[in-house]
This record gives C-alpha cells, structure tokens and sequence, in this order.
C-alpha cells in the first residue's frame, strides 16, 4: 500500500498560509493591498488586540458580486492574471490568488462586498476554510473584511504571535509602508477604539512622512531634500536627509518601486555610496525612494510576499539613484564635499596592529555583557515625574575623569606628550612627536575610542553617574520603541538615562549621563531606542556593543574643532592610559605612527 496522500485543497491553504501569513501585520499588508487593487480611494483598518483578536479593512473599491465573493476565497483565485503572459508585465500589488484563501483557512472570515453598480450587498462566512454562510447582506459600496481570532485552531502558530505592543508595531510598519507608497488614498488606522493614523488623501511627502515619524517633524523643514528625475523610462523621486541627519539603523530607509514596497540590496548600496564620506561609515541616511518603472522591466514574482524584486537591468537602476542623489546632495551644499576627509586618503598608510590580550578582554567584555543584558531585560517600576532638580551645567571644556586603570601585561608605545611638540592640523588631527618619531591622531577617532572604553568599563561594573535635566527635554518615540520604554528600564538605569512619559509619544529626559555632556540629549536618546528596536534581532551584547559605540561617537571631540594646548596634551594622556587605542570603535585606525628610519628612507638618507 502507498504512502503517498495527496493533500486536500484546505490543507494546502494552510501551508500557503504559513508562507504568506505570518502575523496579523501580513493580514493587514494582504488585505490593504486588496483595497488598493480594487480601486479604493478610502481605507480603514480596525484593530483589536494587536489584530490577535480583530483585523477589519473596509475600503470603497469595486466591490464583488456573490459569485465573485464566493470565488475570492478559493486557493488560486484571481482576477488580476488571466494567461501567462500577464505575469510579465504585473500592475497590480496582489496577483498569486492565495492570500484570502490562505487567511481564510487559518481564521474566522465574515466578507460583506457590494459592488458600485449594485444596491444589494453580500456576506459569506468562513471559519477555518470551511464556508459556515453566505447570503444578502447590508453594506456600503465597496467591502469589508473581517477576521477573528487568527491562527485560533493552530496553537503552535499562535504561541508566535507576540504581545499586543509587538504586534502592533508591526502592524504600524505594514501600515506605513502603504500609506507612504499611496498618498492619494485617505487611510485610517484605528486600534482598541482609539485612532493611531488618520491620514487624509493627497498629502505631501513631507506631511504625510512628519505625521507617520512623530521623530522626524522637526527635521523635516531644514534637514531634508526633494529631488525628482527622469532617465531612460525610469522616475525617480525621493526625500532624503541631508548629511547632518543620521541613524544608527537603516531601517528609515524605504524604497518604492511602482507602489510597491521592496528591499533591495542594489539600492541599499547605491544609497550607502551616495553618502560616503558624508556620514560616518556606520551611520544610516534617512531616505524615501519612489521608482516608476516599466513593469516589463523587472520580476516581482521571486518572492511569497514580494518584498524582493528582481531587475534586469539592475546596473542602470544603482547608477540612477547613485547618480541623482549624489548630485542632489552636491548641489545643496558643495561644501559640504570639500569639508570631508575623503575615506580613503589615509588608508594607505598602515595603522599600528591592536594590542595583544585585545580578544581574550573582548570575550571577558562579552560574558559580563551578556550576564548584564539578561538583568537589564528585566521591568522595573516607571518613574515618576520630577521637574524639582539641579540645574545640568554642560561643560564646555575636554572634561577626562580617570582613565580606567592600565592591565597588566599591557603594552603600548609611549607619545611623548611634551606640548612644545604637538600641533593640531585642519582642526582635526593631532600631530605629536614621540621617542622613535612622530605620530598623527584623529582626535575624533582617538577620542571616542577612549570615551568607548570608559563607557564599558563603567557600564559592566556598575552604572554611569549621571545629571539631573532642570528643564528636561522631550523626545519623540515611534509605537514600538514605546513598549520597549518598560522593558529597558534597567538598561536606562544603567546609563544613568531617565525617561517619564508625557504622553502616548512623547517621553522627558529627566536624568542624562555626565560622561556624555558633550552629545545632544534628544539626539542620543532617539538613536537609543532606534538600536533597541533593532536588539531583539541583536545578540544582546551587540546590543550593548551598539548602544556604546553610539554614546561615544556622540560624546567624542568632532573632526574641526580646534583644542586648546591643554586638550590636547590630555587625549594624548589618556590615550596613553587607555588600552588598546589603535582603533576606534568602528575598527577605523586612531594613530598613525612614523619613525625617523621611515623618514629618512622618504628623503633617502639611507
Ligand atoms: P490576489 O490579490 O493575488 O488576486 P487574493 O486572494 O488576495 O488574490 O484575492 C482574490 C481576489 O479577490 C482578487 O483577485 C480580487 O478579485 C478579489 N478581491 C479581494 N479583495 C477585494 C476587495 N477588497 N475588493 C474587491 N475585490 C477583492
Ligand atoms: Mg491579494
């Protein structure tokens, strides 16, 4: 006898369904993309629970006649491809005729549907791929769908589903994503009662992008640049940060190609070269990135969810998007271009090789990290509001409190720190003369290196000292970072960061770390929650690892800014004191060292 069954039409629904619905986020992407392929102007979407218990779209669209609605549900249903020919050339979001199928077979449906030339509406009823009802229903133009109770007779599958907060801030992405990619619609979001989104058709980019990232209104106005082009059948628009605007996550990068959301690594690559040099290596653009391309020119069909497309010509699409945002970038301040260092002009000349002992601190560093992560995770009670402190005076001045004590064993060549001897060039490098010959520091490199290594040691061993805000300063967090607000308390506490809620969004800086006087709070908080966002995907002590680097390129002296005498001869004193100070924390050399012997072979006296 055989072991072979060939599987019935529910049950491939609910393997299709594990590729394309993974969380209510996916239903509200399927469903919303639905909307917008069958015409709709207007689209709401109501939330229950993080959609656990209630995800309802309702939009104005075309609507379906009963024969339609009752089709709609069936695997491979359709009516956007008719032959194989269509499938080169795709206009529409959905075109796979799975995704109600797929929903349907691991929910409860209830679909009302009346279409624009009829005055009757009809409902059909699904539980679990199985039709419970169909009949005349009442209804508006267009359809509403409804699903409960997602995943309710998959308990495996539902034990992935994550608390409310998670769910949602997926939810908000998917939501985004399209409200971004479709400006002309009018989209609401709705959760628990209470609205997240109202958005109203015909928006400009840069209202529309204010409203969806409460954290970057006010860089809007002066931070940003529009630029537009068209190039062999390709257009372009975009709304890019300029260079002073950063991250420290690529994840406000987003890409659109004819409506669609998409992750691309040309693209992502193109942008990364367009701000070389411009950004620090490990620092992320903000960009908005609208293509309209000829639909014969790439291949959506690579991918369950098509979040991935494949180009043709995928060469031409990274020197267009290279090309216009380098000259947008150029053109709005060409200084700009002068002012930085090219990345490559030092890279020539070799960087004296890390400390010994450097791997067996950074797996010390990792354990007690890690030990650390798994405390911090730990909630603790929020605190409480606080407007009675000291004043925080920032100190205007190199402020080094004791360098962390040298190890033993340690070596590291002596800079002789006589002043007489030391000069700082192009207010950003320090040139010092030592024993054997000269040294060159990048006093940003240099400097952050050791703010990094203070920083760990201080946070592994205990917390950082930090000020009271007498006015504090309000951030703006976006809906996931705000359930992450609870959960990071004792990470918070350990940076000696306090944060009091405002309201839903808004949270006040109470307590600041004197270490980093010199960083911008709100700027240093907000890059904060970006990596936290991201940590969950972190190994935990990346995590950390990130949120350090991060506090010590803020806090560092900047590349430009001249030093006093007195300045330099204390980094250059720490530097001495400080471990392993060759490399800065993004792995960029600090120090260069020369020799007499290297001079003297230049001028060939030997
Ligand atoms: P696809 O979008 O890939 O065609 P779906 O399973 O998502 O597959 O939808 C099946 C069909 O149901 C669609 O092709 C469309 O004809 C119809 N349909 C789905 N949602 C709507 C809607 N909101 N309004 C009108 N028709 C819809
Ligand atoms: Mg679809």
């Amino acid at each position: 006898m055989g072991h072979i069954n060939v599987l019935d039409e529910n049950m491939i629904n609910m393997i299709a369904a594990g590729e394309v619905i993974e969380r209510p986020a996916s239903v509200v992407k399927e469903l919303m993309e639905n909307s917008i392929d069958a015409g709709a102007t207007r689209i709401t979407v109501t939330l229950e629970d993080g959609g656990k218990r209630l995800i309802s779209v309702q939009d104005n669209g075309c609507g379906m006649d009963p024969e339609d609605l009752d089709r709609a549900f069936e695997a491979h249903a359709t009516s956007k491809l008719s032959c194989s020919a269509d499938l080169q050339k795709i206009a529409t979001l959905g075109f796979r005729g799975e995704a109600l199928a797929s929903i349907a077979s691991v929910s409860l449906v209830k679909a009302v549907s009346r279409p624009a030339e009829s005055d009757a509406a009809h409902t059909i009823e699904i539980d679990c791929g199985t039709r419970v009802s169909a009949g005349p229903g009442s209804g508006d133009y267009g359809t509403v769908i409804a699903i409960r109770d997602l995943f309710y007779k998959l308990p495996a599958r539902r034990k992935f589903m994550r608390t409310t907060n998670t769910e949602m801030g997926h939810v908000t992405e998917q939501f985004t994503r399209i409200a971004l990619a479709h400006r002309e619609l009018d989209l609401t979001l709705i959760h628990n009662s209470r609205d997240v989104f109202r958005l109203s058709a015909h928006q400009s980019l840069r209202t529309r992008t204010s409203i969806l990232f409460g954290t970057l209104a006010s860089d809007m106005e002066n931070g940003f640049l529009e630029l537009q082009t068209q190039e062999k059948g390709v257009e372009l628009s975009a709304l890019i940060s300029m260079p002073q605007i950063s991250r420290a996550n690529a994840r406000l990068q987003y890409c659109f190609l004819n409506g669609r959301f998409i992750k691309d690594r040309i693209i992502t690559h193109a942008i990364k070269e367009a701000y070389r040099g411009l950004i620090e290596p490990n620092r992320h653009a903000v960009v908005f990135l609208f293509m309209i391309m000829p639909h014969e020119d790439y291949d959506v069909n690579v991918h369950p969810t098509k979040a991935e497309v494949r180009f043709y010509s995928g060469n031409l699409v990274h020197s267009q998007i290279l090309g216009a945002l380098r000259e947008a970038l150029q053109s709005a301040d060409a200084n700009v271009f002068a002012k930085l260092p090219e990345a490559s002009s030092t890279g020539a000349l070799q960087a004296a090789p890390p400390g010994q002992g450097d791997m067996d601190r950074r797996t010390q560093v990792a354990d007690a990290m890690a030990d650390f992560f798994k405390e911090h995770r730990a909630p603790s009670a929020p605190r409480q509001l606080d407007f009675q402190s000291a004043r925080v005076v920032k100190q205007p001045v190199v402020d080094y409190d004791s360098a962390p004590e040298v190890q033993a064993g340690q070596v590291i060549e002596s800079i002789a720190t006589d002043v007489q001897n030391t000069v700082q060039i192009h207010d950003s490098y320090v040139v010092s003369q030592t024993v054997e010959g000269f040294v060159i520091v990048d006093q940003h490199a240099l400097h952050e290196k050791i703010l990094y290594e203070k920083l760990m040691q201080r946070v592994t061993q205990g917390s950082l000292e930090s000020q009271r805000l007498l006015i504090p300063e309000t951030v703006q967090l976006n809906a996931t970072q705000v359930a992450l607000v609870e959960d990071s308390q004792a990470l918070l506490g350990k940076l000696g960061i306090e944060l009091a809620p405002l309201d839903a969004r808004t949270y006040a800086v109470q307590a600041f770390p004197t270490l980093l006087s010199r960083a911008n709070t709100v700027d240093f908080v907000r890059d904060l929650f970006d990596i936290l966002e991201q940590s969950t995907a972190l190994e935990p002590d990346h995590a950390l690892n990130a949120v350090l680097s991060m506090a010590a390129c803020k806090a560092a002296i900047k590349a430009g800014q001249k030093l006093t005498d007195q300045e330099m001869r204390q980094l250059l004193l720490d530097a001495e004191r400080a471990e392993s100070s060759c490399r800065c924390p993004h792995g960029r050399p600090t120090t260069i060292r020369f020799t007499l012997s290297d001079l003297e072979k230049q001028f060939l006296r030997t």
